[in-house]
């Protein structure tokens, strides 16, 4: 299995490129913020108690995330692997991911990294909330809330990595193309 930890902050590109990344290396695309709005559109108990959270640029509390997330994992039991966006966003959720794993007889292979400067990630995200519909993309205070709360709670996971010489930082800037040949270049030596 190959297993893939997508990283960086909120607007750096990675459900864009976990969708072109999933295809190419035939993973499993876990996102948790998908689950969390798919939930939020069907009116779960669970979309209702994330969506308190969301609406404010937080976290949701890791007991919940984490629960998701694992009861996903097991539901792709023959996955050649999996592309882990949005997925560790605390220390709580890094140590949960790795105990999964062993419990699998797998493992994280890597954290690949896009990295974008602040100023580009809120332009990026204010115009997507052009059109993506999401509220927590709509307003520029709740943006940068979301970015605060990365450098508050999921930055310091760079460093849980690199202690494992597992982190790989890449430029998130330029075109699709360009940063998805950046990402293979990685997962090509992995
Ligand atoms: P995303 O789609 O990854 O930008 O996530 C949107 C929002 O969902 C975040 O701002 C959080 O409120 C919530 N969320 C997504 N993934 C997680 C996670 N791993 N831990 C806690 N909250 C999360």
């Amino acid at each position: 299995m190959k297993n893939i930890v997508l990283f960086g902050p909120p607007g750096a590109g990675k459900g864009t490129q976990a969708e072109v990344l999933k295809e190419k290396y035939e993973l499993v695309h876990l996102s948790t913020g998908d689950m969390f709005r798919y939930n939020i559109k069907n009116e779960t108990e669970l979309g209702v108690l994330a969506k308190s959270y969301m609406d404010k640029g937080h976290l949701v509390p890791d007991e919940v995330t984490i629960k998701m997330l694992n009861a996903e994992v097991e539901k792709n039991a023959g996955a050649n692997g999996f592309i882990f966006d949005g997925f560790p966003r605390t220390e709580a959720q890094a140590a949960s991911l790795a105990e999964l794993m062993e419990s699998k007889d797998s493992q994280i292979n890597a954290m690949v990294a896009l990295e974008v400067d602040d100023e580009i990630l809120v332009g990026r995200l204010l115009k997507r909330g052009e059109t993506s519909g999401r509220s927590d993309d709509a307003d520029e205070s709740i943006i940068r809330e979301r970015i605060a709360e990365y450098y508050r709670k999921t930055d310091i996971l760079k460093a849980f990595y690199q202690a494992q010489d597992k982190y790989h930082g890449v430029d998130g800037v330029g075109s699709i193309e360009e940063i998805t040949d950046r990402l293979s270049a990685v997962i090509d030596t992995l």
